[in-house]
């Protein structure tokens, strides 16, 4: 039997921070006629579908259950398949790009006066805001304290909610909907405006004009049969993120050379440390504070977090009796996540496997092994002037160290213990591979997102970031969305 084909004039693949920013910019053009159609693999994420239990909610909505491994094993990498995509479990942390950062990523029209007031639109519509300081709880606040008296540079995290409950649980996805996330803001948006939303729809393929996709089910939101469909479409955007976007072009035939290359994820440890006395850790935001005092000098950012015992028991470096005794005190636990700031590499890629399946191929270099032990140091230093009793971490020399041995940090957390296999690295933040650019050897779209050599196919999402963040990526995602949401709109009218 032939697939059966739909037309539509713009198809937009994938619903996450950039799928859904496009999906609302273009749905102004459905009152003017126009058919526009997002297509997602995932499906709605309910409010009722947050049952507070975090291993069958990951493994809901996480692809993986969160711990997608990479070629080599040294690193597990989290995004979810879902409408909305990763902002239904990301924590909801709003920043944006210092101008270094945005002059270092060297795209031309892509400036401070370009991004910023996309910023400041994005912050808007997901009332972006700094939480006062009755609703930051205890893990935060010591984070906060300790940095100051060790006196380096804390700031408060904006964050997106509206009407939070502090239910400690955004990254198993919000229980009332308090992240404002694509699947609560834009997507509703653009739907109310004339925007299909087809979701359990899996995109195989871009032949031409033509999206080749698998309907895996049916739902409220599709009414498809089972089976492909091809979506023939005028304009084509590729939101499917940083690992998938890739992997879609691969399958269709694209060979351009910096296709897949130059991932980036901002690769992380979670550090925790024990407090005599329990601490309130899980209710309220989990990410109140970060400290940039060490970015520039030595490429790590630490933020307060609390991951639930699952997600902790996997990041601790050993078994048995000190594993379960952390466990056991989880309410007496502090938490630091430390993300390194990685640079492009060309071997640092997405690519797939005979079947099309993506696969990702990612080495750690020298500068990424200090930058991990000098972020453990730091971690343990805020611990102990919080008041912590003991330190767990990777790369020590023993499971805990202790207040007393302060002194002997640099010798009992060193590189020669931190052993990649050994100690648990984890990503969240997944960029590039679809580098924005004006050199075609090392680019795959133009500064607009459009495809090197098409007139029809783009990109619109993390896979454009020609060099990581820095900091959090999904404002910045909104941001250069919009800007290629901007592009096919001139060129439709
Ligand atoms: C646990 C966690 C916490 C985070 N916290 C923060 C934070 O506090 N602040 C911050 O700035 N960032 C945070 N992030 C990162 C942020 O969520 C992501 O960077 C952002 O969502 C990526 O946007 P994207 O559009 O590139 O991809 P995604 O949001 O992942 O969207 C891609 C979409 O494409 C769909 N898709 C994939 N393949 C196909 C296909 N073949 N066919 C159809 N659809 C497909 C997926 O199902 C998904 O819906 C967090 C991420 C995680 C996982």
């Amino acid at each position: 039997m032939k697939d059966q084909v739909i037309e539509y004039d713009v198809v937009i693949i994938g619903s996450g921070a950039g799928g859904g920013t496009v999906a609302k910019e273009l749905a102004d053009l459905c009152e003017k006629g126009f058919k526009v159609a997002l297509l997602e693999s995932g499906g709605e994420f309910k409010k009722t579908d947050n049952t507070r239990e975090e291993v069958p909610m990951a493994s809901r909505y996480y692809v993986d259950n969160g711990g997608v491994q990479t070629s080599s094993q040294d690193m597990t990498l989290a995004f979810a398949e879902a409408v909305g995509g990763s902002t239904t479990v990301y924590t909801g942390t709003s920043l944006e790009m210092e101008k270094h950062v945005i002059d270092k990523w060297n795209v031309e029209g892509i400036t401070e006066e370009d991004l910023r007031p996309r910023y400041v639109k994005y912050r808007k519509e997901n009332n972006v805001h700094l939480n006062p300081p009755e609703e930051i709880n205890e893990n935060n606040r010591l984070f906060f304290e300790a940095c100051q008296n060790l006196g380096w540079k804390v700031d408060q995290f904006p964050v997106n909610t509206k009407n939070c409950q502090g239910l400690g649980t955004c990254n198993l996805g919000c229980a009332v909907h308090a992240k404002q996330g694509t699947n609560v803001v834009q997507i509703p948006m653009a739907l109310s405006k004339g925007v299909k939303l087809i979701t359990h729809c899996e995109v195989d393929r871009i032949d031409g004009h033509e999206v080749i996709a698998r309907v895996k089910q049916k739902d409220h939101w599709n009414q498809l049969e089972v089976g492909v469909y091809r979506f023939k479409a005028k304009k084509i955007i590729v939101s499917a993120g940083a690992i998938n976007s890739p992997a879609i072009l691969m399958r269709s035939g694209f060979n351009h050379q910096a296709l897949g290359r130059y991932f980036t994820c901002h690769p992380a440890l979670i550090i925790a440390a024990e407090h005599e006395n329990e601490i309130d850790n899980i209710e309220g935001h989990p990410k109140s504070y970060y400290c940039d005092e060490f970015l520039a000098s030595k490429k790590f950012l630490l933020e307060t977090c609390i991951y639930f015992p699952f997600t902790l028991s996997k990041s601790l470096c050993g078994f048995g009796k000190n594993v379960d005794e952390m466990i056991g005190n989880f309410h007496h636990l502090q938490m630091i996540l430390a993300l390194i700031s990685d640079e492009p590499k060309d071997y640092n890629r997405v690519a797939i496997d005979d079947n099309g399946k993506p696969m990702v191929h990612y080495r750690f270099d020298e500068q990424n092994i200090t930058s991990f032990v000098e972020s453990i140091k730091a971690s343990a230093k805020i611990f102990f002037a919080s008041g912590a009793k003991r330190v767990h971490a990777p790369g020590m020399k023993d499971f805990f160290i202790y207040p007393e041995q302060i002194d002997q940090i640099d010798e009992l957390i060193h590189e020669k213990y931190f052993k990649l296999g050994k100690v648990s690295i984890s990503a969240a933040h997944l960029m590039g591979g679809c580098r924005m650019g004006t050199d075609q050897s090392n680019s795959v779209t133009n500064p607009w997102g459009k495809v090197h050599g098409t007139d029809h196919i783009y990109v619109a999402d993390a896979s454009l970031f020609p060099f990581a963040s820095e900091v959090n990526p999904y404002l910045t995602i909104m941001a250069v969305s919009d800007r290629v949401a901007e592009g096919v709109k001139k060129e439709l009218l």
